[in-house]
């Protein structure tokens, strides 16, 4: 059975919802900002008069101002878009238990056993028009029979716009769009495509697969297969989500580790690796477990609950890190280390909302780990090594080294 799939994504959604409460914000140009007190603060978001201005997400205030003096600025309140956040997602749940978070304002839909003889445009525009009344606020839903094509549906015509793909119209619609319209492509990877003239996602579609494999490796395939609108991965409801119970990753290592710095560059290794995946499975996790292995094939593990649910590198590399050298006492060099993620929740649920009041710090990190994945899903898991110092005598190469990964449900 053709697969209908929705992908709805809420406009300038900060912004907007701080117009729900100040509704004088929908007529000027207005920025949700971080620390307004302080000339460095970050636009979080911005209302469409503000776009229209030019001023840009995670540019500095003064930055913004420059371009538009007028700027009236807000502080964000986190709690209030989780809040929306659950509601909307409370909403869709009305037409599909198959519900998708993609971030706090994103989500795809599986209506495909549920639409009976509806069309689904039509279900969508319900949406759209139900979300504008009930919540004063307003999304974009993208149509289509994968969720890659209702994903660049929802960004095709916005605000508050329906566009419906299908597998008779996406040549036309789909094709002439520039790659980098695509999920997953990101700046370099639009690049090297583009020094092969392969600028339009239609060129993407018809240009050889094997030869895309040759050039991009599996992300190469991944994006022949979108472009060409096979991409079958499911919406992944909270039931599947509930059901991944860890996700860990460990690190045998050609040559024992015999100091710190090499140690904490492979669980940086580790660490991002973990993250990527419960990131590319909606999910943070509060629990982290660390398996340490010596010379003598003896294994230790320990385990610490940190403060907040968790998708991030950083904060499980230092946790790794906290819980290795609290009990490790280098009587033996170590074979192999993991790392291992428990006590999952789907993200944006409302125990994170903690995680949100550190909000900048955590853009900030997150914007990292994005840019991590984005290597890694073009040039494969080894690609990206970090060095604790470039090129200084302890550096230390991770290439001879074997990963184990699982997601164990
Ligand atoms: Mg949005």
């Amino acid at each position: 059975m053709r697969r209908v799939i929705l992908h709805v994504d809420q406009n300038c959604y900060f912004a907007s919802v701080e117009m729900i409460s100040h509704p004088e914000y929908r007529n000027v140009p207005m920025a949700v900002v971080g620390d307004k007190e302080k000339r460095h603060g970050i636009v979080l978001a911005k209302n469409q008069l503000a776009s229209k201005a030019g001023v840009k997400t995670a540019e500095v205030i003064w930055q913004a101002r420059s371009k538009c003096p007028d700027l009236v600025l807000a502080v964000p309140h986190y709690d209030k878009y989780e809040f929306y956040s659950r509601k909307l997602r409370e909403l869709y749940q009305e037409y599909t238990d198959k519900v998708e978070p993609f971030g706090l304002d994103e989500c795809w839909l599986d209506l495909t056993d549920v639409i009976g003889d509806r069309d689904p445009g039509e279900v969508a525009d319900e949406i759209r028009s139900r979300v504008r009344t009930e919540f004063k606020l307003t999304c974009s839903v993208g149509v289509s029979f994968n969720k890659i094509f209702a994903k660049l549906g929802s960004d095709y015509k916005k605000p508050d716009a329906t566009t419906v793909i299908t597998e008779e119209n996406f040549k036309d619609i789909v094709w002439p769009l520039p790659c980098s319209d695509l999920l997953f492509v990101g700046r370099s990877t639009k690049e090297r495509l583009a020094k092969v003239n392969i600028k339009t996602i239609g060129d993407l579609a018809n240009c050889d697969r094997a030869f895309l494999s040759e050039y991009l490796g599996k992300h190469g395939v991944e994006l022949w297969i979108y472009a060409n609108g096979l991409d079958d991965s499911e919406v992944k409801d909270s039931d599947y989500r509930r059901s991944v119970k860890s996700v860990g990753n460990s690190s045998t290592t050609v040559t024992d580790m015999t100091s710190e710095r090499e140690i904490s560059s492979t669980y940086l290794t580790l660490s991002s690796s973990v993250a990527g995946r419960l990131r590319r499975a909606g999910l943070t996790g509060n629990v982290i477990q660390i398996s340490v292995r010596d010379r003598d094939l003896v294994v230790s593990e320990k385990q610490k609950i940190l403060p907040d649910h968790t998708d991030n590198a950083g904060v499980i590399h230092k946790a790794a890190m906290e819980l290795f050298n609290g009990f490790y006492d280098w009587h033996l060099p170590v074979r192999s280390i993991g790392v291992r993620m428990t006590g999952l929740i789907p993200k944006g649920s409302p125990s994170q909302i903690s995680l949100f009041e550190n909000m900048e710090e955590t853009g900030k990190n997150e914007k990292l780990d994005k840019a991590i994945d984005s290597i890694k899903e073009r040039y494969g898991k080894k690609s990206l090594v970090f060095l604790g110092e470039i090129g200084g005598e302890d550096s230390v190469d991770i290439s001879g080294r074997s990963f184990d990964t699982e997601i164990k449900r």
